[in-house]
């Protein structure tokens, strides 16, 4: 989305390009370095007040997005630690020769 405006948090007369935004938010940060925002956990664009985190961090469409890959990644490691609750007997029988034979 390189056409997407970004509306920066401290000025919202600050309208830019998304791809100006990184290096105008950490200058503008510092210009309201007083206003003590806090920084996004799942992007460094998302600046709010800390009065605001709570909600942010409800909204928050990367935070979204994360939770939504965790969903994916935990749902197929689910499903492989189910065919692994019986071991490979194989592998099992050779371990088990190995301790009898140095015994
Ligand atoms: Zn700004
Ligand atoms: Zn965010």
């Amino acid at each position: 989305m390189p056409n997407q405006k970004f509306v920066c948090p401290y000025n919202p007369t600050h309208v830019m390009k998304v791809t100006r935004a990184h290096h105008h938010i950490v200058n503008c940060r510092r210009a309201h370095i007083h206003k003590e925002f806090v920084i996004c956990s799942y992007n460094a664009l998302h600046h709010f007040a800390p009065e605001d985190e709570a909600k942010h961090l409800e909204t928050c469409p990367d935070r979204i997005a994360l939770i939504d890959a965790i969903h994916v990644t935990y749902g197929m490691k689910s499903v492989i630690t189910g065919n692994l609750t019986m071991p490979p007997p194989a592998q099992r029988h050779f371990e088990d020769h190995e301790n009898w034979d140095s015994d």
